[in-house]
């Protein structure tokens, strides 16, 4: 996450309860107590991770505070200091705040915060996708007085075709790219898309699904958690007969081809391949791990905020196009 500062200090919020603050990270500050949201915190503070993206992930110093599925994922990144777990629909007090983390549809394990204290609820988005997903549920609707969502997709220029739709495109890509002779493979990020393909191919097609080394880290990592998904890594005496065979697809988070007597066919999958022509690529799909501007200006809109923040992407176009609902939005200053 690229780290926000307040020009003119903190950024007020209703009856002066929390304020988020900028300087060298993010934070909600009541009293005495501080929370860092996905980032570093300061003395003796704790951070919130809304997920395990690493532009999210906070020091190795900071204690953490994360789902377990978040957190399995971290640890296998570096030794992060997990303070505890929160679990969905479970909450802690800190200091007067209660918070409570609940799914945001992004990654497995990502969370959306509610914070409540004083009479005052903030809610802190993090990445956020609204629809559901072949394994995920989309976000769950919070309500709350002020809201901090992402906008990285927040312009009426990204409005995402139907799940169902790219879906289709995808499994007939594959089809046709394997009986061509060919090998289809995916880059995708490591933890997200890479078990969004993978739980796609297990369900509509029967072959097998090879992984890069950090995609097989991950997945089996998560696979704790109920989420089993059917791959081989590509460096397992499967995953290598497999590969030599020809009939499989392989996913991975670098575009490096694995030595084969088969030709691979790259194919990306991005919700900006929606409006960008992504080279080197031989297909590339729409599909995103966030919310598109329908997504995020519905999540605003019924979430009945008094006042929204943005943070991310498109956040200065997405306040204009709420404060012309009628909501007061503002886009967060970012360090240029
Ligand atoms: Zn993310």
């Amino acid at each position: 996450m690229e780290k926000l500062f307040s020009p003119g200090g903190a950024y007020p919020l209703l009856g002066g309860a929390m304020e988020v603050l900028g300087g060298r990270g993010f934070l909600v500050k009541a009293g005495d107590t501080r929370i860092w949201l996905d980032s570093a915190a300061e003395g003796n503070g704790v951070s919130l991770v809304s997920h395990a993206h690493m532009d999210h992930a906070p020091g190795r110093s900071s204690r953490i505070i994360a789902t377990p599925e978040t957190a399995s994922v971290l640890k296998l990144f570096g030794p992060h200091r997990v303070e505890r777990l929160i679990r969905y629909d479970e909450s802690i007090d800190f200091g007067g705040i209660r918070v409570s983390a609940h799914p945001s549809g992004h990654v497995i394990g990502s969370s959306q915060f509610l914070m409540e204290g004083d009479g005052v609820s903030l809610v802190y988005t993090g990445d956020l996708n609204t629809y559901d997903s072949i394994i995920l549920r989309g976000a769950k609707l919070l309500e709350s007085e002020v809201l901090i969502l992402e906008a990285t997709y927040g312009s009426p220029r990204y409005i995402f075709p139907k799940r169902e739709e790219v879906y289709a495109k995808i499994i007939r890509w594959i089809i046709e790219t394997i009986k061509a002779g060919e090998v289809p493979a995916f880059k995708v990020y490591a933890l997200g898309k890479a078990q969004e393909i993978v739980g796609l191919i297990n369900a509509y097609l029967e072959v097998p699904v090879l992984t890069s080394f950090t995609i097989s880290r991950i997945t089996e990592s998560l696979s704790q958690y109920g989420f089993k998904l059917d791959h081989l890594p590509i460096n397992s005496p499967e995953g290598l007969e497999a590969l030599r065979q020809g009939e499989c697809v392989y996913v991975s988070s670098k575009r490096y081809s694995p030595p084969s007597r088969h030709r691979i066919r790259w194919a990306a999958a991005t919700g900006w391949a929606l409006r960008y022509r992504l080279n080197g690529f031989d297909a590339a799909f729409p599909l995103s791990s966030h919310a598109d501007f329908p997504g995020l200006m519905s999540y605003a809109e019924e979430s009945g905020a008094r006042r929204i923040y943005l943070v991310h992407g498109f956040a200065e176009e997405l306040a204009r196009h709420l404060r012309r609902r009628g909501i007061r939005a503002e886009a967060l200053a970012r360090v240029p």
